[in-house]
């Protein structure tokens, strides 16, 4: 049974665009092109011309990156398009609804009110380590709901639901809700990627990210992946050309082996940087707690939340406070070894001026 009969029919009935066609070596009078190549950048394909409507061949090499086929995969502008795209395509407005965790990356909540989506959230407790009772997604979900968001690790948490657990969740929800799994940081933790249940799962959607791990925040590419039927109908939505030229290369050059080695170097000091800023903040007395975290930040609890933020940003050092359930937490993401002790000397400062 597939999750499509869920979304919205208007949106399964829709057509993907058809582009002009993209022949090379052939006089290309069919697209309201210029046929003046620009000299500008060095890009290996001409600016003049558009880019492919869908990247094939980026959509093929993180496919197989992310460890599924090209046809299960949707190459977006950062996880946050596929985000928008997911909840569009699923939630008729003033009808159906999205349920997430909550603390939880606030692009959900952005593009369900934006879609005037019904949010209906799960809260998760700090004397409970932010834990994700899935009992309590189950019944928190109703006839409305479409999409379940489970963000894993979570942001601002750092915690990392157990697969077993999403699996129970996604066997619940079997035909009735898509069950959208985030991994934007799932490099930074040890469990594998979820998307090596695709084929098991008819509901299961994953989002991965460029901007993180591989470090291409700016490049803006992200990809959802999914059973192949929905993968279509949600690349029927995203406008044509999504993909810009100079992103298509910038990323194809960032999968090439020597930036990836680079990357995973990366990712091995931040995960060591997070051991060693842990530790290090722990010893702060106006820190009253360090989460275990499994992404690139730690969410810390302290006794004088917006004194340390003022102090750190003082010292332009800038962190994240977010307020309502975590009024008195502080987010640090874990930069360079460099930038971590600039935090730990602002925090030392901090201290000192707090003792005297
Ligand atoms: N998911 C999560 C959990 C995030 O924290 C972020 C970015 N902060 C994103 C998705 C979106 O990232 P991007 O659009 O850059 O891929």
């Amino acid at each position: 049974m597939s999750i499509l009969k869920v979304a919205r029919a208007e949106i399964r009935a829709l057509h993907a665009y058809e582009a002009a066609e993209q022949v090379d070596d052939t006089i290309r009078l069919n697209a309201n092109e210029s046929p003046h190549e620009t000299t500008i950048g060095h890009f290996r394909r001409p600016l003049n011309r558009y880019p492919e409507v869908r990247p094939v061949g980026l959509q093929t090499t993180l496919a197989g990156r992310f460890g599924c086929a090209p046809e299960q995969l949707l190459v977006t502008r950062g996880s946050s398009e596929a985000i928008d795209l997911v909840i569009r395509a699923f939630c008729r407005a003033g009808k159906d609804s999205v349920v997430v965790t909550s603390p939880s990356f606030s692009m959900y909540w952005h593009f369900a009110e934006v879609q005037d989506a019904r949010l209906v959230e799960v809260a998760t407790r700090p004397e409970r380590d932010f834990e994700v009772d899935i009992n309590d997604i189950l019944a928190a979900c109703d006839e409305t709901t479409r999409l379940v968001f489970i963000c894993s690790p979570n942001n601002p948490t750092g915690v990392t639901i157990p697969r077993a657990e999403i699996e129970r969740l996604l066997t619940a929800r079997a035909d009735r809700s898509a069950v959208v799994v985030d991994e934007a940081y799932i490099e930074f933790g040890d469990t594998g990627s979820i998307i090596e249940l695709l084929d098991r799962y008819d509901n299961l959607l994953v989002l991965r990210t460029l901007s993180k791990a591989l470090g291409f925040a700016g490049a803006r590419c992200g990809a959802v992946a999914g059973p192949a039927d929905v993968i279509r109908m949600l690349g029927a939505v995203q406008a044509p050309y999504a993909l810009s030229t100079p992103v298509v290369e910038c990323v194809e050059d960032a999968l090439s082996a020597d930036e990836l080695e680079n990357a995973e170097r990366i990712v091995l000091q931040i995960v060591a940087e997070r051991k060693r800023v842990s530790k290090a903040l722990e010893r702060f007395g106006f820190v009253s707690r360090v989460w275990p975290s499994d992404a690139n930040f730690v969410l810390i609890r302290t006794t004088c939340t917006m004194e340390v933020m003022a102090h750190c940003t003082a010292h332009k050092v800038l962190l994240r406070h977010f307020g309502g359930a975590l009024d008195d937490c502080i987010r640090i993401t874990i930069g360079s070894p460099e930038e971590n002790d600039a935090l730990l000397r602002a925090l030392e400062s901090f201290r000192e001026q707090d003792n005297g």
